[in-house]
């Protein structure tokens, strides 16, 4: 078994900055890098909102930070964490490939999964027109034909974003009416320059095999389907936070994220949890970062108290 002073799990923006931080603070991290090297950046295109960089696509910019992150000493494991034994010290973690290890401290960022459809297209046109970001990639269609399928707070905030850009948004909503909050529900339903179907699912994604045209969508009390044109249809349908290996030991919030109870430490100290595994409400590449670097100060305030 190797004992190791701290461990980031994951290894998107937050575990990356918390990887650079963690290793110029010379705690010699080692990263576990999880079935999605990268994480979620990897399935976008172009990142037009990361400071410093005009336009990148977003796998680039994962590269050029696990390279700095590297270039600084970290070490990286491409297993996933499997199981976590927290409720003793040090900590114990058992990885994929059945590895045992310890560790002082532990930075969780695991991130989020979202949800998808899983109807046809919808992978043909993945980051070719279908997203799940309007705020990451909305200002890449002006005035153009834009869909947003949900019905809750995060669709009304992304419809509403979008009329920033076009005047021609259509939310497609599965139910009778929104799940969103009355005040977000009124502010699209006073815009014209949204249009709302309510009772209606997609039922595929259709495209010139370079990018997303039209959706073919279905009236679930008449079984008509039709066709629409759509340049960009973005899922507003949830995401889930990867914490399941977590449920038991760490304290969650009721959106099952963990939960965060001094800054970036979570129910157990030492324990820190950064990213989209404890953000229900940003979900941004930078707010993961900045989080990341604020759990590898933390993490090493933690380390030097311990030795005390
Ligand atoms: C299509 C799309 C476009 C986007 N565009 C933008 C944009 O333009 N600008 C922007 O700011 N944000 C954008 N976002 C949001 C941004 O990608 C996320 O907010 C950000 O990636 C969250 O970072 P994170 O480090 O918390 O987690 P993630 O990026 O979700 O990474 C999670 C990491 O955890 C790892 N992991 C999960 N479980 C385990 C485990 N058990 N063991 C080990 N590792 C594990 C995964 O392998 C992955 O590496 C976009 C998101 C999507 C889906």
């Amino acid at each position: 078994m190797n004992h190791e002073r701290l461990i980031i799990v994951g290894s998107g923006p937050a575990a990356l900055t918390a990887a650079i931080y963690a290793s110029r603070a010379r705690l010699n991290p080692l990263i576990l890098e999880g079935e999605t090297p990268g994480g979620q950046l990897m399935s976008t295109t172009l990142v037009e909102n990361w400071p410093g960089e005009r336009s990148i696509l977003g796998p680039q910019l994962m590269m050029n930070m696990r390279a700095q992150a590297h270039q600084l000493g970290t070490r990286f494991l491409l297993e996933k964490l499997t199981k976590v034994e927290l409720l003793q010290k040090p900590f114990a973690l058992t990885s994929s490939k059945n590895k045992r290890f310890t560790t002082d401290a532990l930075i969780i960022a695991t991130g989020a999964t979202p949800k998808k459809l899983n109807c046809p297209g919808e992978q043909k046109y993945w980051a070719k027109g279908v997203s799940t970001c309007a705020v990451c990639d909305g200002a890449l269609y002006k005035g153009k034909k834009i869909v947003i399928i949900g019905g809750g707070d995060t669709a009304m905030e992304e419809a509403s974003f979008m009329t920033h850009f076009t005047d021609q948004v259509t939310i497609i909503h599965i139910l009778d009416a929104f799940t969103a909050s009355a005040a977000m529900q009124q502010r699209v339903l006073d815009d014209r320059k949204i249009t709302i179907l309510y009772a209606t699912v997609v039922k595929e994604f259709v495209g010139n095999n370079e990018h997303l045209t039209n959706i073919v969508i279905q009236d679930t009390k008449t079984g008509i389907c039709r066709t629409i044109e759509a340049h960009a249809a973005f899922l507003a349908i949830g995401l889930k936070p990867n914490t399941e290996i977590f449920d038991g030991q760490l304290k969650l919030t009721s959106s099952g994220h963990l939960q965060q109870i001094n800054y970036t430490q979570t129910s157990i100290e030492g324990v820190f949890a950064a990213g989209d595994v404890a953000d229900n409400r940003y979900r941004q590449a930078i707010t993961s970062a900045g989080v990341g670097c604020m759990a590898a100060l933390d993490a090493e305030r933690y380390l030097a108290n311990c030795k005390k």
